[in-house]
């Protein structure tokens, strides 16, 4: 299951490479004596278990090694299978002192716990363990196995002191910031190139994008979404904007009865939320709120996740649903270009 799910990452990112090399041979100014346009430079390399793509206009070697330092220097510091991250000591000691960025990212991801109404919830880790998303040995556990499990989750019992960075967990409790890292690190390159004066970026960490400023040409970033069913959704023409997509789709296993189960845990029962969604991407300013909502809204399901775009708005978003629909809130849909094949009966939401 492992590699088939590596091989559709690998195939989704291709298709993404293929994408944006298309669009990224763009034409220079025409005529007259404006300065020739920065070259686009870029890195690839493997981290956080994603292939990861970063590029910008007059990036500089050393700016493209400095931003893979910091990625692999978080990728240290959150990760859960690293028996000596932050995160691991945490979970293991269950109170520790940690890291101002760290404190910084736990801070807000708990902001981001209770705005979705613990939809998200990052207590919610030895449920997924048990699971076995943490170590690709899948199983489906007993009922009361389950049940004495999410006696230990709930984000609302995390202790904190913001003098001391002090953190400390209730008994057996433990925490895992999967589902925000990726977009918390887009945020982190955005800064990054930004002090480095590059303006004009793309970073694609296996599905979550954040673009900044444009081409040479003015013109704006395409972006490829996935089909959680395979192939191309479409495009999108942003700037300045992440992009984040989460589905049952991207990590997932069947059991001998052809059931599927997949990696995004409802934290009220502890089975894999089953809202009657495929896949959500979200569109927005912050990486780190886009990514938790991308999985909180798949959690919250069809009409949860609608209701809390109503409720908000300041955001943008991309449906799949499991019964063949493609659901766009009015902004997305302005950008957004379906693929020939799109399979989908699309739909703008209501505001
Ligand atoms: P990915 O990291 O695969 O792009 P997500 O951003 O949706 O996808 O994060 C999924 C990861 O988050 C899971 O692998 C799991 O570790 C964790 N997770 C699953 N369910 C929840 C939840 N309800 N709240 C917080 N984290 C979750
Ligand atoms: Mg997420």
């Amino acid at each position: 299951m492992r590699y088939r799910t590596l091989l559709k990452k690998i195939a989704s990112l291709f298709l993404l490479l293929l994408l944006l090399a298309g669009c990224a041979s763009g034409a220079s100014p025409a005529g007259g004596v404006s300065p020739s346009p920065a070259e686009l430079r870029g890195t690839e390399l493997f981290a956080m278990d994603t292939y990861m793509e970063l590029k910008g206009y007059g990036a500089s070697d050393a700016l493209l090694e400095a931003a893979a330092d910091r990625i692999r220097a978080l990728e240290d510091a959150l990760s859960t299978t690293r028996e000596e991250s932050e995160i691991s000591r945490l979970n293991r000691d269950g109170e520790t002192n940690v890291s101002e960025e760290t404190y910084r990212i736990l801070t807000r991801s708990l902001e981001l716990c209770r705005e979705t109404g613990g939809a998200l919830d990052i207590t919610v880790y030895p449920v997924v363990r048990a699971w076995g998303f943490t170590t690709q040995s899948y199983r489906v556990p007993e009922r009361g196995e389950i049940a004495a499990l999410l006696e230990t989750v709930d984000y609302r019992g995390i202790a904190r002191d913001d003098s001391t960075r002090a953190v400390s967990l209730p008994e057996s409790a433990e925490i895992d910031l999967g589902a925000v890292t990726k977009g918390y690190v887009v945020d982190v390159l955005r800064s990054l190139f930004e002090e480095a004066g590059v303006h004009d970026a793309l970073f694609n960490l296996g599905g979550n994008v954040l673009t900044m400023g444009t081409k040479p040409d003015g013109s704006l970033w395409h972006v490829g979404i996935q089909d959680p069913q395979g192939g191309l959704l479409g495009t999108v023409e942003i700037t300045d904007k992440a992009l984040i997509t989460s589905g049952g789709y991207e990590r997932y296993f069947e059991d001998e009865d052809g059931n599927v189960y997949w990696h995004i845990m409802d934290p009220q029962t502890g089975y894999p939320a089953d809202g009657g969604l495929l896949s959500v991407t979200v569109m927005g300013d912050e990486g780190i709120r886009c990514d938790a909502l991308s999985t909180a809204l798949f959690i919250m399901g069809t009409e949860g996740a609608e209701a809390f775009w109503r409720n908000h708005k300041d955001f943008d978003m991309l449906l799949v649903t499991s019964d063949g629909r493609l659901l766009l809130t009015p902004d997305a849909a302005a950008v957004f270009t379906p693929d020939e094949a799109c399979p989908y009966e699309t739909a703008v939401i209501e505001p």
